[in-house]
């Protein structure tokens, strides 16, 4: 029945193939001799397969997860460096028809304040966004397509992209909305999208069926597929993502990688992002409820597998975390997050009242934009706003390729480095702008090539003096 290159989601997602898996795992969990030759498989920067994943997130070897965690930061380093991308999502609409159960949002809800934004309104946002320092957002809504036709979606991208404010712009939205058409996913890569997002939740069917009781979502295998079509329809960038606590971690982290592996497969390309959401308090909504929650240990546990099976795949945290979390997923694997973010429709510009409540779940990391960029540079990071790959056409295998040609600190590194001052020139407090630029003095001398560095230089010269967007 399994089969990486089927079309069909009970076939690529193959519920026997991860059974099969995981009692396997069990049964080799003390297995040295194999858990030591998958580590040395990872060391080779490939990835790993999704039966090789799973034996590691079995493993209680102290030992061998002490070197799992160190190769998970090794990699993290060789093919991101200490870049952090950062991001906002944008919330335009909370009206749904589905009735997932961990979702405030769905339709039974009818005490949430339901918004939707008019363009005026999605304009007001994007100037509050700007205005932090954004180029990159996300955009979210719920699945109504009488409220959120595909139509509202496209003018919405258009609106985004149109305002300049200052020196503001934003240069790259990506989309998470519900699974549509070929022919929507065609519209949203004409309106020029960066990554469309779209999590799985469940890769497991039955559960799946339960979480999403009613609505357009229950249908398993159209949102399963909907990569597939996301791809014929010319997206080549993709996001994935399995919402932990509704399923057992093990089988989800399975799931995840026989999808990566069947993109791959198909597509020739895997997944640009891997995002890891934990199920959180919203509205009517209680965590406690679901039973397969999972402690700080094991969620970074298997973002550090994550990060080794898949070398090339970015990775992203939202403000679901809390810092220090944060700060610790960063470390094994994360290569984007977001800062200063608000989940309630509208709430860049009015936070929200008490009795309001719009949001889709509650913020554990609430700290503005600029205290989270001078955070990471305290850290070592370099906090990049660069959106310069798909604007350049690096996008599917074409990154991969710069990946793997080692041409990532000649181009994206010093593509921080110029975004990271404008950041600091236009948006930064004081505190953080010394810091920065302490750092970007530093950086500078990171960058290998002498004729990338001179040009680089230049351009930060042109960015005190008023120039913008400037990129390798
Ligand atoms: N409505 C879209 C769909 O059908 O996939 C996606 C947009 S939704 C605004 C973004 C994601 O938030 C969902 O895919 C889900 O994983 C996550 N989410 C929903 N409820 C959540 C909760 N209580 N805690 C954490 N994340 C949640």
């Amino acid at each position: 029945m399994y089969d990486a290159k089927s079309m069909k989601a009970e076939e690529f997602i193959s519920h026997e193939e991860i059974t099969d898996t995981l009692a396997w795992a069990e049964k080799e969990k003390d297995n040295l001799e194999l858990i030591d030759q998958i580590i040395e498989k990872a060391k080779k920067r490939k990835g790993l397969t999704h039966r090789e994943a799973s034996l590691l997130l079995v493993c209680r070897d102290k030992d061998r997860l002490e070197e799992i965690y160190k190769l998970a930061e090794q990699i993290k380093k060789d093919f991101y460096g200490n870049r952090i991308v950062m991001f906002a999502p944008l919330y335009i609409s909370n009206y749904c028809v589905n009735g997932c159960v961990y979702c405030p949002y769905h339709l039974k809800n009818k005490h949430i304040a339901r918004k939707k934004l008019t363009q005026d309104e999605i304009r007001k946002e994007v100037i509050a966004l700007q205005d932090m320092g954004h180029k990159r957002l996300a955009i979210e809504t719920g699945e109504d397509p009488v409220n959120n036709p595909i139509e509202y979606i496209l003018e919405s991208i258009k609106t985004i992209y149109s305002i300049k404010h200052k020196n503001g712009a934003i240069r790259r939205v990506n989309v998470n909305i519900a699974a549509t058409t070929v022919e929507n996913y065609r519209k949203l890569k004409e309106a020029g999208i960066g990554t469309y997002i779209l999590f799985q939740e469940t890769y497991h069917k039955e559960s799946y069926e339960k979480l999403h009781p009613t609505g357009p979502k229950h249908d398993y295998a159209y949102h399963t597929e909907a990569m597939d079509r996301a791809m014929e329809g010319g997206i080549d960038d993709v996001g994935l993502g399995v919402l932990f606590g509704l399923e057992l971690y093990r089988y989800e982290l399975c799931g995840l990688l026989m999808h990566a592996e069947h993109l791959e497969a198909v597509h020739g390309v895997g997944p640009h992002t891997i995002s890891v959401p934990r199920v959180k308090h919203a509205d009517d909504i209680n965590p406690d409820e679901f039973d397969n929650g999972i402690d700080d240990e094991t969620f970074l546990k298997i973002i550090a597998i994550i990060r080794i099976a898949v070398p090339y795949t970015g990775m992203i945290i939202s403000t679901r975390e809390n810092k220090n979390v944060r700060a610790r997923a960063l470390h094994l694997g994360i290569s984007q997050i977001s800062g200063g973010s608000r989940t309630s429709v509208g709430g860049y510009v009015e936070p929200e009242e008490e009795d309001e409540n719009s949001a889709q779940f509650d913020v554990s990391d609430n700290r503005p934009l600029d205290e989270v960029v001078r955070w990471l540079m305290e850290m070592g990071y370099l906090p990049s706003f660069c959106t310069a790959c798909y604007r350049e056409g690096r996008t599917g295998d074409r990154f991969m390729s710069l990946c793997k040609a080692g041409q990532i600190q000649n181009c994206c590194h010093p593509n921080a480095i110029m975004t990271l001052k404008e950041y600091l020139t236009d948006y930064a407090s004081e505190k953080t702008k010394e810091i920065g630029e302490k750092l970007i003095e530093k950086e500078i001398g990171n960058i290998p090539n002498p004729k990338v560095k001179e040009v680089c230089v230049d351009h930060l010269k042109k960015i005190e003096e008023g120039v913008r967007d400037f990129r390798f």
